[in-house]
């Protein structure tokens, strides 16, 4: 039997788990699933049982994955580190209809949700959240620990940093092969945002055209 383990038994990890239950390519006669979750008290989650992490270390199998379903990337950064020592690999969950042309075999533990399309010569980093028809186009860079909320989209040329936020509905300007746009590295850009130019590392931005936000 084949474990595969979705570590957050929280709103988002109950999510992912409903649409790879769905995934066709998995052989559920052979496969068990598993929620994973350091601060939960129930025993399942959609009649999954959920485990402590000490718990499922001690299951056995012939095969144990495990992909890290917290919105918060900084979790999932510390997280993925604790199972690379560990010597646990990650899974990715593609929505069987999600639309990918770009090799992403290399993105571990990606979660791509329903509709969402990631174009050509797009790479991705680890531990990328992609919601709900989010759209990432053509010869777009993105680091590890980037998530997209539901909706976003990210035209060409763009390169966003490690554990940037997209929210949801926005919109982030392409950029060109010489000069690609950049979302810096943990810049956050608010729901519904038009991203025209640059977000330095570190910065939320907010509007049409997006500004940075003074807090
Ligand atoms: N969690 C965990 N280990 C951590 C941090 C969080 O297992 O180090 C779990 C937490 O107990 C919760 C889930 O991750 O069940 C996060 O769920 P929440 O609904 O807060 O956020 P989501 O990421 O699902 O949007």
């Amino acid at each position: 039997m084949k474990i595969y383990a979705i570590y957050g038994a929280g709103g988002f990890g109950g999510q992912v788990y409903s649409f790879l239950k769905l995934n066709k390519s998995i052989d559920f006669s052979q496969t068990l699933i598993y929620f994973i979750d350091d601060n939960f008290h129930a025993e399942y989650l959609f009649n999954r049982p959920i485990l402590s992490y000490k718990e499922f270390l001690k299951l056995d199998a012939s095969e144990k994955y495990v992909n890290v379903a917290i919105a918060n990337s900084k979790i999932r950064e510390k997280i993925n580190h604790q199972l690379m020592e560990d010597a646990i690999p990650t899974f990715q969950v593609i929505s069987d209809n999600s639309v990918i042309l770009s090799d992403i075999t290399k993105s571990s533990g990606l979660i791509a949700s329903p509709f969402s399309i990631i174009s050509s010569n797009v790479e991705i980093g680890d531990s990328c959240h992609i919601g709900f028809h989010t759209s990432i186009s053509h010869d777009c860079k993105i680091g590890n620990y980037v998530t997209f909320a539901t909706g976003a989209r990210c035209n060409g040329n763009v390169f966003i940093e490690d554990h940037a936020y997209v929210g949801s509905g926005a919109v982030v300007k392409n950029g060109n092969s010489e000069r690609p746009l950049i979302i810096g590295k943990g810049a956050i850009i608010g729901m519904g945002a038009v991203v025209t130019k640059d977000v330095p590392a570190g910065i939320t931005v907010v509007g049409n055209p997006a500004k940075i936000l003074i807090k």
